[in-house]
Formats: structure tokens, C-alpha cells, sequence
């Protein structure tokens, strides 16, 4: 479980968190929408252990993110984590790819990572890529490789930011499609999206962020269908 208590976060003077209370429960997808400035990204990254807070805690499984103590690699070995892009290793072929934090980082002999990363490349359906050069791939087969990248771990947590939104439209569907697999098997995962409509269909729960703080959050079927306040109504209006 991730548990986000009154965080608040500053950079220097800005303060762009400003007191965050949020928990996902394991096995639940949660959906961050808002608009662009809001401090969804600062948050993932305070999550991961990536950005100190100032005030306010988080712990990943009870384990306090930002406590002194906290060992921080054994923490994101938890959290696989998708940005709107990842510069994979350009001279490694994508099999080589998935399979380079397994050994890196999990210390695998290259039988064992080569078996997890041939899995999650048949997850993510890639199959057909494992001796491909990065390069060659559609932008759609590299967020899904980056997504298999992040599986390779076995983490127990995923987190989206943007996943889809360096993407031309028509290569949306496919990331979309994969994240959504995860979501049917259970995964438990924090997407901060602009697709509002997947929002909607894959989530448990949506928050709308605003101005460093939990605007609104509920079911999609309210938050997205029947905002409660005005502002989350207007932002539902900006973006469609
Ligand atoms: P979002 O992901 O919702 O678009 P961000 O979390 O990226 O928003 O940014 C929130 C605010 O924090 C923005 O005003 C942004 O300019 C600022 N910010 C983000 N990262 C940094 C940083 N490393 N240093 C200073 N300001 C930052
Ligand atoms: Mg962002």
C-alpha cells in the first residue's frame, strides 16, 4: 500500500505540494489528471524517494519513504516506474535491454534475466523484437519495452507519468492496451494521465490534481462523469 500523508514539497520557495493526502491500496489503479503544472510529476517522484519533501510522510508498504534509515534501492525495487519516454541503450538489442537491471541490479546470472526479460517481452508483445536495435522500434513498441523493462524487476507497484503523451495517436492505443493488462491482473498502479477517457475505464479512483493539492477524488464515475466542484468540471471541459 502506498500511503501519502500531508506532503508538501517545495522547490527553493515554490511550494508545489502542498499538503497531498492519498493511498493506494494494493491491487488498486488510481488515476491522476490535471493540468500541467500541478505537481503530479514532483509527486511520483517524491513517492520513489527520488525528491526529498519538506513536511508530511510517505511509506510504500510501511516502509517511510524519506525516514534517514530508508534503503532507497531496496525501496524502488518495489516501484517500476514509466515516463513519457526512456532513452533505452542504443548498441543494446531490446532483449539486452530488459534484461540489464535484472542483472545489474538483482545481480541474475544472464540465463535467469535472459528467461524474465523473454517473459515480459511476451507480456508486453514483443516477442517478435527481443534482437532489434531500439531504434527500429515504433515509439509505441518503446514505451512497451520500457514498460517490460520495468516488469523485469517484479515490482509491486507501477507508476505512470504521461506514459502516452510523446506518442502520435494512432501509437496511444496499443500503451494504453498494455497498461490496461496490468491493471485486469491486478497490478497495483498510480497513472498520471491525460487520457481521460482510459482514466475512466481502468481506474478504481481518480484524483484531479490542482494547484499542489488533491482537488477531488472518487470513482471515475463521479469525479470524471459528475464532478462535484467546478473546477474539476471546468479542467474536464479544457481537455476534451
Ligand atoms: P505536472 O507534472 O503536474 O505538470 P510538475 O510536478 O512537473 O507538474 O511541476 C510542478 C511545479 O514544480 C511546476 O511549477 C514546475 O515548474 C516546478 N518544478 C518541477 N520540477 C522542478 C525542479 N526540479 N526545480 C524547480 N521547479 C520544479
Ligand atoms: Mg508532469
Amino acid at each position: 500500500m502506498i500511503e501519502i500523508d500531508q506532503v508538501h514539497k517545495s522547490f527553493g520557495d515554490l511550494e508545489v505540494i502542498k499538503g497531498v493526502d492519498l493511498t493506494v491500496a494494493k491491487g488498486e489503479v488510481v488515476s491522476i489528471i490535471g493540468g500541467s503544472g500541478s505537481g503530479k510529476s514532483t509527486l511520483l517522484m517524491c513517492i520513489n524517494g527520488l525528491e526529498p519533501i519538506q513536511r508530511g510522510s510517505i511509506r510504500v508498504d510501511g516502509i517511510e519513504v524519506h525516514a534517514k534509515g530508508t534503503d532507497l534501492n531496496r525501496l524502488r525495487r518495489k516501484i517500476g516506474i514509466v515516463f513519457q519516454q526512456w532513452n533505452a541503450f542504443p548498441h543494446l538489442t531490446v532483449l539486452e535491454n530488459v534484461m540489464l537491471a535484472p542483472r545489474k541490479v538483482l545481480g541474475l546470472g544472464r540465463a535467469e534475466a535472459e528467461e524474465i526479460a523473454l517473459k515480459q517481452l511476451a507480456h508486453v508483445g514483443l516477442s517478435d523484437k527481443l534482437k532489434v536495435f531500439p531504434s527500429k522500434l515504433s515509439g509505441g513498441q518503446q514505451q512497451r519495452m520500457a514498460i517490460a523493462r520495468a516488469l523485469a524487476m517484479s515490482p509491486d507497484y507501477m507508476l505512470f507519468d504521461e506514459a502516452t503523451s510523446a506518442l502520435d495517436p494512432q501509437l496511444v492505443g496499443e500503451v494504453l492496451d498494455t497498461i490496461r493488462l496490468l491493471a485486469e491482473e491486478g497490478m497495483t498502479m498510480l497513472l498520471v494521465t491525460h487520457e481521460i477517457r482510459f482514466a475512466r475505464d481502468v481506474s478504481d479512483r481518480v484524483a484531479f490534481f490542482r494547484n499542489g493539492l488533491v482537488h477531488e477524488i472518487g470513482p471515475p464515475a463521479q469525479v470524471i462523469n459528475a464532478p462535484q466542484r467546478p473546477e474539476t468540471a471546468e479542467f474536464l471541459k479544457s481537455v476534451r
